[in-house]
């Protein structure tokens, strides 16, 4: 009996091809992920210090955001976070084992990706929908960012302010991959949530900065050079 694919061998069958496009690194082990609740997801941007603008009224540093965590726990925010479904990725050197002495399921995630770098998180879900669309497109946006990172394209390592520019760079890579590339305008002014209509604008910056580069050493050493002005 002939298998399905796997979704994750997919992804990284489309991630080995935006490597050689883009003359990356790829190393098929680099991609792992794993489910935790909505709710751990939801403190882990907190701690980490997601720019989304719930979490930022909570404050800008980790320091600011551990101090008001009671307070977000008890806003309206917070429970309509509960509902959102998505993920992240956990670089294990940002990830503070002692953060997390009291949840030993988060502990266990970390043990048992002792010798990852980097971890893509997804929202546990039964909802079929939405199991779909996180293996379709969520895993793929995490592992995009494990790709650049692990290539030293990284914009947010000379600030977090920087982050559009890492997630702009996805978005274009996702899009590429798509062949998408004509209709980032468009995604732009369908999109409602303003940090993700962040995503979309800083996309459309490097399809047209990139639209010359033609070889992919030289996408690759243009995008190399811009992450480290
Ligand atoms: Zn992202």
């Amino acid at each position: 009996m002939k298998r399905m694919p796997l979704a994750a061998d997919s992804i990284k069958s489309q991630l080995k091809k935006l490597a050689k496009e883009f003359a990356l690194k790829y190393k098929g082990e680099w991609f792992v992920y794993a489910w935790v609740s909505k709710r751990e997801n939801v403190l882990l941007e907190y701690i980490m210090g997601c720019p989304d603008p719930v979490y930022s009224k909570y404050g800008l540093t980790e320091k600011q955001r551990a101090k008001n965590i009671s307070k977000f726990l008890a806003s309206a925010e917070f429970r309509k976070c509960l509902k959102r479904y998505g993920g992240q990725v956990v670089y294990k050197k940002e990830w503070n084992k002692r953060r997390f002495g009291d949840n030993s399921k988060l502990l266990k995630l970390y043990n048992k990706f002792k010798k990852k770098d980097a971890i893509a998180l997804l929202t546990m879900t039964n909802k079929k929908k939405e199991k779909g669309y996180l293996m379709k497109y969520i895993l793929r946006h995490e592992w995009i960012h494990i790709l650049l990172k692990k290539n030293n394209i990284y914009f947010q390592k000379k600030g977090r302010k920087y982050w559009p520019y890492d997630e702009g760079l996805n978005e274009y890579m996702a899009s590429f991959l798509d062949n998408d590339l004509a209709n980032l305008e468009k995604h732009m002014k369908n999109e409602k949530y303003p940090m993700e209509k962040k995503y979309w604008e800083y996309a459309i910056k490097f399809r047209d900065l990139l639209k010359n580069k033609k070889g992919s050493l030289e996408r690759k050493n243009f995008l190399s050079y811009l992450s480290r002005l």
